[in-house]
């Protein structure tokens, strides 16, 4: 499973916005590794740096220390929906009038194609969702007397005072806001945006708040000396900002020198809280907090209610790193069998190349992961991870780890069964490709070659996350889709599921 971008802002004249734009993409590079770019403002242009690669390999201190600015954008992406192209890095750059404005998105829309036909978008002309949200915008753009006077007015125009025109240009009156006013309410879906033109930093969450997007403070409290914009906290953390708080679904917070103001851009009856639960099982950094819940402690809790939802004799339960090890340990823990570490993880590799066709994925899983055979030979082994998508990676993990000697290998995944596809961000992909939603637990247990197969019940994946009425999408687990597909599921699965659950005797 891959994540779905990483997005950061910064309002924060005379600290070096660049710098804390690279820093603060650094520390969301888990959200995306095909291309990486930012945008920064010295308050009157706009410079976009953006290329393929990581973080590192697309800035350099070079590179960092030529873009001065007092406001920046960044973004990480691994692409879900356009290729995975130079064309679709982000922050993607639009020329308005005289001025411009740049945009970073977290999330897949669901409406893209109906939204290109009514704006007479001939398919093709835009490269992907987000460029499309662009194109949109410029638009919707308000126009502005500079950007048809500002050549006259320089010429000096009677009555206009020397500069007036240049002015104008610089300060863009708070279009770029009238615009997102204007496209945002139209467009379905998953995102949390961060925006600036030349003078404003901006970040808005969709009214579903699908995506993260988090606020914080540079500086004191009673003397802030700027504001960040990031899709997780630890980029906050890193480079010494304080966090304030999350944004809110369907919030809009502009962020200029007066500091941050907030606008609800859509109606009350739109907004519904439905953060992605895979943010807490697997997505976001442990060291992240979401609904004010640091999300290491609920995967430790998801270890927890797994090994009493389901236990096992074993002799050392063992994480798939790195998002299985907190639920590992919070396995051992409840269980009292010994955690131990049975695998090592290239810690070095960034994407693997994956060219198509399964024997090729599992083989970058040995790429990826290593046994630890004196842990392992003679050992019945729990072995926690935290979803299974087509199967490859247990399959090959399973594999390994008989090899190096384990005798028993019980599988336990610290979520429900993947059994449709997600089409807010996350690359999880049609049914037919989900194992789970094609085999039954034996069936499954023979394919992935383990003793025995467990999943945590979604009752007990929202105990462990344990935010009382926070709001979740758990399409992908159950086929409930807080925001309709872009085209027309067969749900049938899902209704019969219902149907048979309710007719089903209660628990004990
Ligand atoms: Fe997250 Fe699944 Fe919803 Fe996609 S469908 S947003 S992966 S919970």
């Amino acid at each position: 499973m891959k994540e779905a971008c990483g997005v950061f802002g910064v309002y924060a004249p005379g600290k070096g916005v660049a710098q804390l734009t690279f820093d603060g993409l650094y520390a969301l590079q888990h959200r995306g590794q095909e291309s990486a770019g930012m945008a920064v403002s010295d308050g009157e242009a706009i410079t976009v740096v953006k290329d393929m690669g990581l973080v590192t390999t697309v800035f350099d201190e070079r590179t960092v220390s030529c873009l001065p600015g007092a406001l920046a954008i960044g973004h990480t992406r691994y692409s879900t929906t356009g290729d995975s192209s130079w064309r679709n890095a982000q922050p993607v750059y639009r020329p308005v009038g005289r001025a411009g404005f740049a945009l970073g998105h977290n999330g897949n829309l669901t409406n893209t194609a109906a939204l290109a036909a009514k704006a007479g978008m001939l398919p093709g002309v835009v490269a992907s969702d987000s460029d499309l949200v662009a194109e949109l915008i410029a638009l919707a753009y308000p126009s502005h007397p500079a950007d048809g006077e500002a050549d006259e007015l320089a010429l000096g125009a009677p009555g206009v005072a020397p500069g007036d025109a240049e002015e104008a240009l610089r300060n863009p009156d708070g279009r770029l806001e009238q615009a997102l006013r204007e496209v945002l309410p139209k467009i379905e879906g998953a995102f949390s945006f961060v925006l600036m033109d030349a003078t404003q930093v901006m970040g808005v969450r969709d009214p579903h708040g699908l995506r993260p997007l988090c606020l914080g403070r540079l500086g004191p409290d009673d003397d802030p000396e700027g504001w960040v914009l990031a899709s997780e906290s630890p980029a906050l953390d890193v480079i010494g900002a304080r966090f304030v708080r999350e944004l809110e679904p369907g919030e809009l917070v502009v962020i200029d020198a007066m500091g941050p103001r907030s606008e609800r851009l859509f109606p009350e009856d739109e907004v519904e809280p439905n953060l992605c639960i895979f943010e807490f099982v697997y997505f976001a950094r442990p060291d992240s907090r979401l609904y004010g819940r640091e999300v290491h402690g609920a995967r430790r809790r998801m270890g927890e209610l797994l090994a009493r939802q389901a236990p096992v004799d074993a002799d050392m339960v063992m994480g798939v790193p790195e998002s299985g090890v907190p639920a590992a340990e919070g396995f051992a823990r409840a269980s009292g069998i010994p955690v131990g570490q049975g695998l090592v993880k290239n810690r070095y590799i960034g994407r693997t190349f994956i060219t198509p066709g399964q024997s090729a994925r599992a083989d970058g899983v040995r790429r990826k992961l290593n046994p630890l055979r004196e842990n392992i030979a003679g050992k019945r082994l729990v072995v926690v991870d935290d979803s299974i998508v087509r199967g490859t990676t247990q399959r090959a993990v399973a594999r390994m780890l008989r090899e190096a000697g384990a005798t028993e290998v019980h599988l336990r995944i610290s979520s429900p069964p993947l059994v449709w596809p997600c089409f807010y961000g996350i690359d999880i992909p049609e049914r037919d490709d989900l194992v789970a939603a094609n085999m039954s637990i034996p069936e499954l247990e023979a394919f992935l070659g383990v003793d025995s197969l467990a999943y945590l019940s979604l009752e007990n994946l929202q105990a462990a996350i344990d935010a009382p009425g926070a709001g979740f999408c758990t399409a992908c687990l159950t086929g409930e889709y807080p925001v309709a597909p872009p085209f027309e599921l067969d749900l049938r699965a899902r209704d019969e599921h219902h149907v048979s659950s309710s007719a089903a005797p209660a628990p004990a």
